[in-house]
Order: C-alpha cells, then sequence, then structure tokens
C-alpha cells in the first residue's frame, strides 16, 4: 500500500513517549499532566448513582442540559458572561477534541492561524490536517510575555484565527487585563476568530484573576472558549469538557461535533452537574495546587536547577542549564532512564525544537512523589 500521511512530518505525541518511557523504566512520571491522586469519592459515588438509576444511553448530542446550565451560571458568576445553555455550551469528550473540532469547523486550506510558542502539542497538527499554516510568534523568553507588535505585524487578509492559552501549558504563564485590551484592539477591525483554551481556567497563583475571554464582551463575539472537568475534578481520563461560543459559531461546531463523538458520556455528565453545585470544588483548587507548587519548589531550593514560579496549571519548568549542556530531549530521556524521573522537554512545543534547556515537571502529585522525584533530581550531575 502506498500511504499519503495527512501529517508526514508528525509522530507520536510526546505525552505518549515519556509516559511509556516512564513506565518502561519504573521512573516517576511527572511528565504527562495528570494527578497521582484519587478523584472526589461522592464524584464517584455520583456517577454510581446515575448509572444505576438507568441514565446509560446516548445522552443529548449537545450535552445534558443540567450540566449546560451550570456551565452558564457558573461562567455568568465568575465572568459575568452569560452564556444560553440552549444554543452556546456543547459538551465534548475532553479538551483535545474540542480543539481539534473547533480548528476543523473553523480552518480551510490556506488560512492562517496564528500560534504563540512554545505551543500546547495538538493545536499544530490540527491546523495542518485542515490544509492551514500555523503562524508563529513567540513568547519572550523567560517570562513569556506577548510581544503585540510581533502579533500585530504577522496579521494580513489571510489570518483567520488565534489561538490563546490561559493560564498557558507549558509554560504556567498567564494573560493580564492589558493583554486582553491589546487583543481587543487588534482585532476588533477584523474578521479573525479566537481560540481560546481554557483548561487551566480554575488553576492560578498568587491572588491573580483568570483572564478569560468571557469576561470580554467584546471578544465573545468572536470567540470559542474550551474548558476541561478532568484538569478541574483530578478525572483526566474522563475524557470531558465543554466549549462556549456564540450561537452562529457554536451551530456550526456542533455541525463538526456531531459526526466526531455525536455525544459524550451520559452518567459522567449527570454527575459532573451535580457535583458543580458546590462551588468550593472547583474555588478551591488554586490553592490546593499553590500548596503543591510551593511545596515542589522549596524543595529544590538552592539546586542548581534555575526557575521562576508557575503562574497557573499545575506545570513548573525547570532550566538544567547549569547542571547539562546536552539537548533538553537527550536531557529528559536519560534523565527517566538513569534517573528515574519523566519530565517534558520544552523544545516539542516549538515548530523548529528550539532548545533552551527547559523541561517540564507535572506537580500534581501527592507530597511523596514529589519529594521523591526531587530527591531523585538533585542527583542530577553531582
Ligand atoms: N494536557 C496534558 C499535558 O500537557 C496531556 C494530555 C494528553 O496526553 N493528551 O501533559
Amino acid at each position: 500500500m502506498v500511504i499519503r500521511s495527512k501529517l508526514p512530518n508528525v509522530g507520536t505525541t510526546i505525552f505518549t513517549v515519556m509516559t511509556q518511557m516512564a513506565n518502561e523504566y519504573n521512573a516517576i512520571n511527572l511528565s504527562q499532566g495528570f494527578p497521582d491522586f484519587q478523584c472526589s469519592e461522592k464524584l464517584i459515588s455520583l456517577v454510581e448513582k446515575y448509572m444505576r438509576k438507568g441514565y446509560n444511553q446516548y445522552a443529548p448530542m449537545q450535552g445534558v442540559m443540567s450540566l449546560r446550565e451550570i456551565i452558564s451560571r457558573k461562567t455568568e458568576d465568575l465572568y459575568g458572561y452569560k452564556f444560553d445553555p440552549e444554543n452556546e455550551i456543547t459538551i465534548t469528550a475532553g479538551g483535545t477534541q474540542a480543539i481539534y473540532t473547533a480548528i476543523t469547523t473553523f480552518i480551510k486550506e490556506d488560512d492562517e492561524v496564528i500560534v504563540f510558542e512554545p505551543a500546547y502539542d495538538s493545536y499544530i497538527p490540527s491546523i495542518l490536517v485542515n490544509g492551514g499554516h500555523p503562524i508563529y510568534v513567540p513568547l519572550k523568553y523567560p517570562d513569556y510575555q506577548i510581544d503585540w507588535d510581533e502579533v500585530k505585524k504577522m496579521i494580513n487578509a489571510r489570518t483567520r484565527m488565534i489561538i490563546l492559552n490561559t493560564p498557558q501549558n507549558p509554560t504556567g504563564t498567564i494573560f493580564s487585563n492589558n493583554d486582553m485590551e491589546m487583543l481587543t484592539k487588534l482585532v476588533s477591525s477584523t474578521k479573525i476568530m479566537i481560540m481560546s483554551d481554557e483548561v487551566y481556567e480554575h488553576i492560578v497563583f498568587d491572588g491573580n484573576i483568570h483572564q478569560s475571554i468571557s469576561r470580554y464582551p467584546k471578544l465573545v463575539e468572536r470567540s470559542i472558549i474550551i474548558s476541561s472537568f478532568g484538569k478541574t475534578f483530578h478525572t483526566t481520563g474522563w475524557k470531558m469538557g465543554y466549549c462556549l461560543a456564540p450561537e452562529s459559531i457554536m451551530k456550526e461546531f456542533r455541525k463538526i461535533h456531531q459526526y466526531l463523538v455525536f455525544s459524550v458520556n451520559t452518567p459522567v455528565q449527570y454527575a459532573v452537574a451535580e457535583f458543580l453545585e458546590d462551588k468550593n470544588e472547583y474555588l478551591s483548587l488554586s490553592s490546593f495546587y499553590q500548596e503543591k507548587r510551593d511545596y515542589f519548589l522549596d524543595l529544590l531550593k538552592g539546586s542548581k536547577y534555575k526557575f521562576t514560579a508557575s503562574k497557573g496549571t499545575y506545570f513548573q519548568t525547570l532550566d538544567y542549564s547549569s547542571i547539562s549542556d546536552e539537548r533538553d530531549k537527550d536531557f529528559a530521556v536519560r534523565l527517566t532512564k538513569e534517573n528515574g524521573v519523566a519530565s517534558t522537554p520544552v523544545s516539542v512545543f516549538y515548530h523548529d525544537n528550539l532548545n533552551l534547556k527547559i523541561l517540564r515537571f507535572c506537580f500534581a502529585k501527592s507530597k511523596e512523589t514529589l519529594e521523591k522525584a526531587v530527591e531523585k533530581l538533585l542527583k542530577v550531575g553531582k
């Protein structure tokens, strides 16, 4: 067979590669982002309750209404914008499906999409498979700020979309109110859409607030916002998320969504809807993870790893340039095989594999796991 690949230059996602390697070498896996602790017993009981009640057949294509209603209320309470549950909210099989569906819905052959780098790994393949062209704008190292003049230079008549991600994976940076205002100005007289990946919306540190697009009605008009329950409720394996957009945008999104997955897990949707009634379940998440971030960084204090504390997400980047000259991929592999800690090399999030000697570590782990991992990390280069 002659295979004509639609993604000839794409390999296996780094998260699968590193997790497999971690398992093979029995290393502590701080690479792929997922908690190593259990989700809420209450949530598990709710799923069981709805399974036993008989909610085991197809959910509505758009998602269970009670879940869409409570998402609408949560978004309005937190950010001030009310999305209509009927026409402006859709439940998806996780953030990745929502991202792929959104890009597939709106990106056609030769459309340009502005992506900030380092970029989460699913954006570029989703653009390429649809014949679009990613246009790369670097977040300015080392504090990963956006240079809005640079963005302006990249905009032309073919620019169809800008992809935002705040809190940002892999850098842990967050957007400011000023960023959102610059963005508003920049797109105001254009037809550019925004896809805003906000899956870490409830993990923001040091008293900062999450700059959701839904705080900015002028941006909402042209946006599709993506979020995820996996990150919020420690259930990444349940693959459940949602997206928010004005009716005209959502109508098109659903045309693709209905043929990609049709609908998603019914009992989990009912369970999450009921679980969301207790606001504390998501409002306590920032302090829960800030404690873990601080614990991880305290253990690393005085070591040769250089860092600035992550501002959001459950990721922390570490600069190992005082320890080794190796490329980050080689160093990450050696760290996994020889030292027993798996991480994610940040160069994989750049189209040209820019090597700044930085690794990303997931700190959504128990204290014991973090202690063991740091103990191993401190032995490197000794
Ligand atoms: N979002 C997770 C991370 O960045 C991984 C998700 C996945 O493996 N597809 O590690």
